[in-house]
């Protein structure tokens, strides 16, 4: 047997069930949340590995996919890497999925006409070459968007209670892009709630430009917990956990409130 192999049936005997489902369903995968590929280099956060099933961990590849490309796509402009691969990335998500290039906003004339629309004017030393925004009202980016941060939110109530969310609890989000102005981001009113910054690395190499979060959990009962997570220059997303899903529907918009993955039938191993 492998070291991987040894290392991953260690793993999944510490953490025997899915993290996403509802806490039924054995895990039989080792899933790297947020995902891989959005690091550069692939280099992702020590400790962010997650239980899931088989179907957990297949249902969120396509969100990923999209994430992912719309992440690469945008950050340059924060870390002014703008370059031929960025344009060709651009240039394959025009061909391949045309319904979704419609949500980046990266003509230089549509960049300015969008913020004088919005009242935004660019940081100093930015130019609207290479500027990428991504308008999150197409419903196909909604929902990749909503599947990922909820997976994350799942993962991370897991990391940080120890337990699993069951089928009666709920995660509200609310996520915005590098198209929504800061004033869009009601900061003072959960930033008081938020108690611990997550210190993000890997051997030793700060990650924190790429993804970070902020967060506060019940580490008692595990039955709350609260995530303001940021993947700077891009997109970013509040994130309320609760095992009871009614005390969030009852103050917030349902349609921002989601339950856990649906539960799958569990295969024998
Ligand atoms: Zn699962």
């Amino acid at each position: 047997m492998g070291n991987a192999k040894r290392r991953s049936m260690a793993f999944l005997r510490m953490h025997p069930y899915c993290c996403f489902c509802g806490g039924q369903t054995l895990a039989t995968t080792r899933d790297h949340w947020p995902s891989r590929a959005l690091f550069d280099s692939r280099q992702s956060p020590e400790g962010y590995e997650f239980p899931a099933c088989e179907a957990c961990n297949r249902l969120s590849s396509q969100s990923e996919a999209i994430f992912v490309m719309f992440c690469r796509l945008v950050r340059p402009m924060v870390n002014g890497q703008f370059d031929s691969q960025t344009d060709r990335l651009i240039r394959a998500l025009a061909e391949q999925h045309p319904e979704l290039s419609q949500s980046l906003i990266s003509r230089p004339i549509e960049v300015r006409r969008y913020l004088r629309e919005k009242g935004l004017t660019l940081n100093a030393g930015t130019t609207t070459h290479g500027l990428g925004l991504v308008n999150l009202e197409h419903p196909d980016i909604g929902k990749a968007f909503e599947t990922y941060f909820l997976k994350l939110a799942l993962a991370l109530h897991y990391k940080h209670t120890a337990s699993i969310l069951s089928q009666g609890g709920g995660v509200s989000l609310n996520v915005w892009s590098n198209a929504d102005s800061a004033k869009e981001v009601p900061t003072e009113a959960f930033g008081p709630y938020l108690k611990a910054r997550a210190s993000l690395t890997r051997q030793k190499v700060d990650l924190s430009g790429q993804f970070v979060y902020e967060w506060n959990a019940d580490t008692t009962t595990g039955t709350v917990s609260l995530f303001w997570i940021i993947f700077p220059g891009a997109f970013a997303a509040l994130a309320s956990v609760a095992a009871d899903r009614q005390t969030l529907v009852k103050h917030l918009p349902a349609n921002s409130v989601f339950p856990p993955f649906s539960p799958h039938p569990q295969v024998p191993r």
